[in-house]
Order: C-alpha cells, then structure tokens, then sequence
C-alpha cells in the first residue's frame, strides 16, 4: 500500500485503485473500499473470480521478492460483503430520451448496458442466446464461476431497467430499427478449427461444444444421448494449451476420463523458455484454474499431422515434435519438424487452440463496437475495458448530436 510506483494499478486494463481500496479494507472501512472499487470494476464479483490477475503478477513485491499482495481474493472478499450488507442496490436512473441497443451481452456488453443506463439512456440488450452472460455463462466452467452470481448482477441490471431481448439474434448487416445509436458486443464465435486429415472422424469436438454443453446441462437442460460431448470412461487429447484447453482438461476430469493429456505447438514455458521466441513470458503463465493439478499429463513442441481412425471414430493422432528457431528477419520464430511422430491412443480429441477475429460489416457512424469482437479473443478484464471506452464514446456522441 505504500509502494511509490503502484504498477498494480497500471496493469489492470481497467485501472482499478487497488492501493486505495486495500488501504480502506485494512482499516476496515468496507463500504469505502466498494466504493472505491466499483468506481473503476462495473462486475468486481466476475473478474474476483476468473480474472488472471495482471495487478498481482505486477506487484512491486511480485517482482521483488516473488510474493505479491493479495488482491483478486480480496476483490472478491469486498464485493461480497457489499452484496451481503445490501451497498449494492438497484439504482433507477432518469430517462434522457435516448434508445441504444447493446448486441452481445457477454462482459463487454453488459459493462456498456450498465455504463449508459445509469447515465439515463434506455438500453435494449439483443443476444443469441437464452440468457445473458456470453461467455461467462456459456463458456467458463462452474467450476471457475457459478452462474448464481452472474443471475444475481442480471436482476440488479433488470431492476435498473436494462431491457434484455433473450433469443434474438441480429443480422450484423440490419442492425435493429429504432435506436439512436448501436454497440456491437458479439465477441469471437468461431473457433480456429484443425483440417488435417480424419477431421471428419467421429469423437471430435471444438472445445466450446463441450464447455457450453456442460454449462448447459448444469443448469438442467437436457440432451439426446447421441449429442452428449462427454468424457467419461476416455482418453482424452486436448490439443491446445491455453485457458480453453485448461477448461476442457478440468471438465473432463470431473465427467469422469480415464487419462487427459494437453498438446501445445509451442515451447514449455517458462523453465524451457526458448529464447528464440521472444513474445512476453506473462501472458503465457497467467493461470484461472487449478485444472493441471487436477490430473492430466502435458507435452510441448508437437503439431498434429493427421487423425487415425476405427470404424469412422477417432482411435489416434499422428504427432510430430517440432524445433523453433529465431526469425532471421527478427519477426515470428520460424517452427521446423523435426521427422520424429508417433501415434498418440485417443477416444476423444478437443480442439482448443483459439478464436479467429472476426470480419464486420462497415458500419454507420453511431455504431460502436466493444469486447472481444473489437480486439480479437481476450480477458474479461479486457473486454469490461473496452465496454468502458466505448459507451464513453457513444455518450460523448449522442451527447454532441
Ligand atoms: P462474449 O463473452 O463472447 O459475448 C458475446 C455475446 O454476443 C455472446 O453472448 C453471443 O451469444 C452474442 N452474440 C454473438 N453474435 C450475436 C448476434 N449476431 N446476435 C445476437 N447475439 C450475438 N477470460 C478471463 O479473463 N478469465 C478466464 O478464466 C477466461 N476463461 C475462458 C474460458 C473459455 C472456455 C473461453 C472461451 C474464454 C475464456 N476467457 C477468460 C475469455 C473471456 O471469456 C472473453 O474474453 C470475454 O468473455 C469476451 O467478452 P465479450 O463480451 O467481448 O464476448
């Protein structure tokens, strides 16, 4: 709290004051540091759960002696207690006049809702899907956030009187009649997929068509045995090393897999960091999960060649270790196969190696966009970010009109 440079506070995309707010919460003024922290987080309670936490891996004394200040758990701790002591209540704000439609309510969207409807807009939010969360709800295990906590911020935003239009989902191309100005919060939908030979093979799955399932089944809905995406009683390959394919290994302990290996293309990092690949080391050891303690096994440097099949399901995968070198010209390093495969035993592979950014139409110029469709797939923290900037944007634009 008393460090001269709070770099904490400089690495959180969304600013937070985290000196600010550990000071009050170590004088034991609670409601003080909510106010502080809800000043800058519009959902403290998301982001005190799943955020990875780029204020603590840049604390002062992260970096000095490798032990930072507590900060996620107490974001939590703060946020919770405001729940608790009723500091959090729906505020009714006084109407503008003003109509935005919000499409997207995942992180970015809900943060923009929120931003201009307390600043008197009528905010109407469309999503695809049945209810409001993005991938909050229907992405994210329980396990790293249960969906009570999104449901309770959801009434406190419909009692504000956010109108959420569930079900609906807009053609990029005609956005909605009637608002005065639009923020596109569609984030990434599709899946960098892997069209190697055998894709076809039956026991393949994107990792979303299992982590959404899940979710979805966890809240009741059920599915004909033929589209359940489950792991119990497999061997279960996740090609991909990032938090999806973590997701992926924790769900399919829990289902019930026999044995869960994870593939990455990519060097170990950080012990055998290769220094020809020089992109930052931090984002590659932000962690959200316990998954890898859980039971699974990892590997690093293999590419896929090609899926091996038994009577049209996956029985395999052919890999290939690979070598990276520095780029002679200084850019990307350049990966070499090395020749040596083998044939991993699979009886069920998860595709988890990223989103593509998506294309978007050339909109009018009281069109917005935030989140993950704005900047490519990201962190919450990062698409909250943008939400802000852009119902910034958006206010300062129909405020000039
Ligand atoms: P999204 O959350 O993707 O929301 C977009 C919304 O737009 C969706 O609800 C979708 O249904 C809706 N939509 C799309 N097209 C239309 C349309 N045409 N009409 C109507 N609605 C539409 N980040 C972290 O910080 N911590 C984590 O632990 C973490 N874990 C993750 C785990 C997984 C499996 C994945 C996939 C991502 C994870 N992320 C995590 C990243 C994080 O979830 C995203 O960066 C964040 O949700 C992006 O927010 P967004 O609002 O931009 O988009």
């Amino acid at each position: 709290m008393d460090c001269g440079v709070p770099f904490c506070h400089w690495a959180c995309p969304i600013a937070n004051k985290q000196p600010e707010w550990q000071d009050a919460l170590y004088k034991g003024k609670w409601r003080k540091a909510y106010e502080i922290l809800s000043s800058t987080c519009d959902f403290p309670e998301f982001t005190g759960r799943i955020c990875p936490a780029p204020c603590e891996k840049s604390c002062v004394l992260k970096l000095s002696c490798d032990q930072p200040v507590t900060i996620r758990e107490n974001e939590v701790a703060i946020v919770e207690a405001a729940f608790r002591e009723g500091y959090i209540q729906p505020i009714i704000p006084v109407r503008n006049g003003k109509k935005v439609a919000v499409i997207g309510a995942g992180p970015a969207g809900l943060v923009v809702a929120n931003q201009l409807n307390q600043k008197g807009y009528t905010v109407t939010i469309f999503d695809k899907d049945e209810a409001p969360g993005g991938l909050l709800r229907f992405g994210i295990p329980n396990f790293k956030l249960d969906k009570n906590v999104i449901d309770r911020r959801m009434s406190i935003l419909e009692a504000e009187g956010i109108l959420f239009e569930m079900g609906v989902e807009v053609d990029l191309n005609r956005l909605p009649e009637g608002f005065d100005a639009y923020c596109v919060c569609t984030g990434t939908p599709t899946a960098r997929d892997l069209p190697i030979p055998g894709r076809e093979l039956k026991g393949i799955y994107l990792a979303l068509d299992m982590l959404a399932q899940q979710n979805r089944i966890l809240e009741g809905q059920t599915f004909p045995k033929d589209k359940l995406v489950n792991a119990k009683g497999k061997k279960v390959l996740v090609i991909g090393g990032g938090d999806t394919g973590s997701d992926c290994i924790g769900t399919s302990v829990r289902q019930g897999a026999v044995s869960v290996l994870q593939i990455e293309i990519m060097p170990k990092p950080p012990v055998d960091h290769n220094p020809a690949t020089p992109w930052p080391q931090w984002p590659i050891v932000f962690k959200t999960t316990s998954s890898h303690e859980e039971g699974c096994s990892r590997r690093w440097c293999l590419t896929s060649n090609q899926f091996i099949g038994k009577n049209g399901k996956v029985s395999g995968v052919e890999v290939e270790e690979v070598e990276w070198a520095p780029s002679p010209e200084g850019g990307r390093p350049v990966m070499t196969p090395t020749g040596k495969k083998e044939v991993i035993e699979v009886d069920m592979v998860l595709l988890a190696m990223g989103f593509l950014k998506p294309e978007h139409p050339k909109y009018a110029e009281n069109v917005f966009m935030a989140g993950d469709a704005d900047t490519g797939a990201s962190l919450v923290v990062r698409a909250m970010a943008g939400g802000r900037t852009a119902s910034a944007a958006i206010d300062s634009y129909l405020s000039n009109k």
